[in-house]
């Protein structure tokens, strides 16, 4: 039997197992997907080769260490910085990135947007603005935190932390922070962020599963919105593509993976 698991601090609330596990028993696949709550991202090789694993998911924090860990990295990962996906080839850890090309999928029902603020900076908000650019939607980068900048100001993205951003307006507002995923957090200055949703069109929490208090401030902003529940769906369909080898189409892995969601 082949063996998968979703890497992640927290990893509670993953829906991931749910959804492959689905996949692989449409399909009489053998193989079993879990859990594993990891602290120390540094463990995260050590650990994938101890469970004798076939491949993975990452999930917060840990997307960046993966990345660094890896044998090879393959498509858009090598250009985030980041991986959510990892395959064991040959011996060796393969790692991609299907966060992004996962956003862009489910943003398709928005139509066509011209920019976008990223709040957030960490590995989905690398995915997420690499792919915003390649599709020619201008991402700006809004942290808490000035020194998780480094990567977007090297590749010329437009970034600012709370201290010296300077108000704008935009189509788009985005929430990749964990803020709102396991407290009561929103993931900027309350009255920062009415101002950005006052002026928005559209807003994406890519939390999944609940009613953040971002997507609060949302819907009393009368936005409309998605939460990361489409995301979610559409990364998963591509790493399970990857898991088994391509050996089921996208489509069908989609059709049985969106049943899970009603699991
Ligand atoms: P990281 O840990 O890499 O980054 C977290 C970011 O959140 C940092 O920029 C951090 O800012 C910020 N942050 C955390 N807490 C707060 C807070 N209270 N207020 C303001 N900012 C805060 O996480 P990931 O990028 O890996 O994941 C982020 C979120 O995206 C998670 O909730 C994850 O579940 C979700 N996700 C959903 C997916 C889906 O398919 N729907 C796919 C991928 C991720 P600072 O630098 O200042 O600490």
């Amino acid at each position: 039997m082949k063996l998968f698991t979703i890497f992640g601090d927290p990893v509670s609330h993953s829906r991931s197992p749910l959804m492959h596990n689905s996949v692989f028993k449409a399909y009489q696949i053998d193989a079993c997907y879990t859990r594993t709550h990891l602290v120390d991202g540094a463990s995260l090789r050590d650990v994938f080769y101890a469970k004798a694993l076939s491949g993975a998911n990452v999930t917060v924090p840990h997307k960046e260490v993966a990345y660094a860990l890896c044998d090879e990295v393959r498509g858009m990962a090598q250009h985030i910085g980041a991986v959510n996906t990892l395959v064991l080839e040959e011996g060796r850890l393969i790692g991609y990135n299907t966060d992004a090309d996962g956003f862009m999928t489910a943003l398709q029902s928005f139509g066509s947007l011209t920019n976008a603020l990223i709040i957030g900076a960490g590995g989905t908000a690398r995915a997420l603005a690499t792919v915003l650019r390649q599709n020619g939607i201008i991402p700006t980068i809004l942290n808490r935190s000035e020194n998780r900048l480094d990567y977007f100001k090297a590749n010329e993205f437009l970034s600012y932390s709370w201290d010296n951003f300077p108000l704008s307006t935009y189509e788009l507002i985005i929430n990749t922070t964990s803020a709102g995923l396991c407290d009561e957090e929103l993931p900027l200055p309350s009255s920062l962020l009415s101002k950005l949703l006052s002026n928005a069109t559209y807003a994406v929490d890519v939390i999944y599963g609940k009613v953040t208090p971002f997507l609060r401030e949302v819907q009393k902003a009368k936005l409309p919105y998605k939460d990361g529940s489409d995301m979610l769906l559409e990364q998963g369909v591509l790493a399970n593509h990857l898991f088994i080898d391509g050996t089921l189409s996208l489509d069908a892995i989609r059709e049985t993976m969106s049943k899970s969601f009603s699991l």
